[in-house]
């Protein structure tokens, strides 16, 4: 499932029998009713003891290897539909207790599934890899299993003996102790100050009300804002190095146990994604900073600042109409025609979801905040989470959304059940593509110099944020894993001294880095993620490519894109993108993204001089 996070402070007034049915989600589509998910429930129950015929079996005829597959599939194609049940009536209104508990059970039943399963994979790795593939190849109703066990055997180098692996699984509880630890600490333990807001109210800042704060006008608010978020983190600093340095070990630690020559090497490899795929990343954008501190430097002078401080980064420059409002219907019809380039048979799949009830538009009482895409269910159409505003946000948010639910609808109707889904090196492609291509329509449409300054802003803006800011945290990541790897001590004045450097590095020498900045190491939680950020900076950089392929060669570009959406997981992520057209091994797509940064710069400082 892929969330996109938006705080949203409003108190929704209307309940869901206020709202009309076309603007709701139909969970009909998944079951007719409460019931018929209890009867599915105990199919399921009842099935798991199946599992036990197989053991020790595995070898024995193909027969027999085929059956255990289907079983598996087939109950996990059930689970998968009792969980998207569970959960799309909890987030309807997160109040109600019967599907608070739905969830819970589903978890449960969920673990006994797979302890009961675990046997599979070190059953089939004594069996001799020459052997299992022929048999996997050759008898008829197994064959779609060959990516599977062919990513069986690719791991099995770092797949240890039956009694390392339970000592492994034992230190789970302990080595997850560094992100508990943080989470509760700077989620529940963690007092931030209070501080006066920009009308002068008096306001307990959080997380939310300091993003909040960092898009305001009024820059002494900024500063408040900044300087009691931070604060904390700066008090608090041996404690969070401690868990930081913590988790840095865990991570070496596994790696190291399963004969990985790096953490990075061992977190990469989860998705075969290539060491040479990051080093490209971070090389080539080290090669293209221009763009960003050019950014920096337009930034400082359009706000007229003497110096540019972090709290300047994100305040808006240009402003639109005074906030014009978007209906629900007006934002599908934007969406609709943006998305024209990829073709009527794309389309024809957005009407079947905006006409049949895939979403559910409004806020609600006590309904889940923010937006998301529930992902692939097999067999059941994707659903998707928005609280409509009526902002032009809310169209981003609109066709990002499709974006991940296309993915997950091509995915679902094209896969079998084991391909049915996408990693997350894939996952926010489909969705940033869209989004692109947003921006371009409405750039292109747009009726006021004034409403494209604001959106060539919005676009620099999400080049700044998801693609250089993420590839500096990736940056630093490996950074500190290197050093760690080598035997230094990451000490907190250590860290804040490399957070400093590289922060100064990416954005220029326009910016002035307060001595708070320097202890966002300590408070960002995606350093617990284990190599996780870099994907938003790869997955921005292929959309980017992929969009303007689309746009400019038009129909086998469109295949081609058609042809990822519908791929899931049935070969490996790298390659799986290389037939899209975009090769994340190559300079070319992270370049292509500094270039269109620069572009968009040359189109703004072309509108400010009067074209
Ligand atoms: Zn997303």
């Amino acid at each position: 499932m892929i969330f996109t996070y938006s705080p949203n402070e409003n108190i929704a007034s209307l309940t869901r029998g206020q709202i009309e049915e076309k603007y709701k989600w139909n969970l009909r589509d998944i079951y007719k009713s409460d019931d018929e998910w209890g009867k599915n429930f105990e199919l399921v129950e009842n099935a798991i003891e199946q599992y036990d015929n197989f053991i020790g079996k595995l070898n024995e005829s193909p027969e027999v290897l085929l059956s255990c597959f289907q079983l598996d599939d087939e109950i996990g194609i059930k689970i998968e539909r009792l969980y998207l049940y569970a959960m799309l009536n909890r987030d309807s209104d997160m109040r109600e207790p019967v599907y608070q508990a739905m969830d819970s059970r589903i978890k449960t039943l969920y673990s006994k599934v797979t302890k009961a399963n675990s046997f599979i994979s070190p059953e089939l790795l004594k069996i001799p890899d020459a052997q299992l593939l022929k048999t996997v190849r050759s008898f008829n109703g197994l064959q779609i299993y060959e990516h599977f066990v062919n990513e069986l055997l690719r791991r099995k180098s770092h797949t240890l003996s039956q009694k390392e692996e339970e000592i492994l699984a034992m230190s789970g509880e302990v080595t997850q102790i560094p992100y508990t630890a943080f989470s509760l600490f700077t989620n529940a333990d963690l007092k931030f100050g209070n501080i006066k807001d920009d009308k002068g109210r008096e306001i307990e800042i959080s997380p939310a009300k300091f993003y909040a704060a960092l898009y305001s006008q009024d820059r002494e608010f900024r500063k408040r804002a900044f300087n009691a978020f931070l604060r904390p983190y700066t008090e608090y600093v041996n404690t969070l190095s401690s868990l930081f340095n913590g988790n840095l070990k865990v991570n070496i630690f596994n790696a190291k146990a399963r004969k990985y020559s790096s953490a990075r090497e061992a977190a990469l490899d989860r998705n075969n994604i290539p060491v040479s795929v990051y080093d490209n990343l971070i090389q080539t954008a080290n090669n293209n900073l221009k763009p960003l501190h050019r950014w920096a430097t337009l930034k400082k002078r359009m706000l007229n600042l003497s110096e540019l401080h972090s709290y300047d980064l994100y305040v808006s420059l240009f402003s639109v109409n005074g906030g014009r409002k978007y209906s629900y219907e007006e934002g599908v019809e934007i969406v609709c025609k943006a998305l024209e380039p990829l073709g009527q048979e794309y389309l024809d799949c957005l009407k079947i979801a905006f006409n049949n009830r895939w979403i559910d538009v409004y806020e609600t009482t006590a309904k889940r905040s923010g937006a998301y895409s529930s992902g692939t269910t097999f067999g059941i159409h994707p659903f998707v989470l928005l609280n409509w505003t009526d902002l032009l946000n809310d169209i981003f948010t609109l066709a990002h959304e499709m974006g991940h639910n296309m993915h997950s609808y091509y995915t679902g109707i094209n896969q079998p059940f084991i391909y049915a889904n996408y990693t997350i090196f894939l996952a926010e492609v489909a969705s940033t593509f869209n989004e692109s291509l947003l921006l371009d329509y409405l750039i292109l449409n747009s009726e006021s110099k004034e409403e494209k300054l604001y959106l060539l802003e919005k676009y620099l803006n999400n080049i700044t944020a998801t693609f250089y800011r993420q590839t500096m945290f990736a940056e630093f990541e490996m950074n500190v894993y290197d050093r760690t790897e080598e035997g230094e001590a990451l000490t907190h004045d250590l860290l804040c001294k490399m957070y400093r450097d590289i922060n100064q590095k990416y954005w220029g020498p326009e910016l002035i880095i307060d001595k708070e900045e320097e202890f966002t190491w300590a408070r960002i939680p995606h350093f617990y993620y284990n190599f996780y950020v870099y994907q938003y900076a790869t997955g921005f950089a292929a959309s980017e490519v992929l969009a303007s392929k689309v746009k400019n060669e038009k129909k086998p570009a469109v295949d081609k894109y058609l042809q990822f959406l519908k791929s899931g997981s049935s070969d490996y992520s790298i390659d799986i993108l290389k037939n899209a057209g975009v090769d994340m091994n190559s300079a070319e797509p992270i370049i292509a993204t500094t270039r269109k940064m620069d572009q968009l710069l040359d189109k703004v400082e072309s509108l400010l001089n009067g074209g």
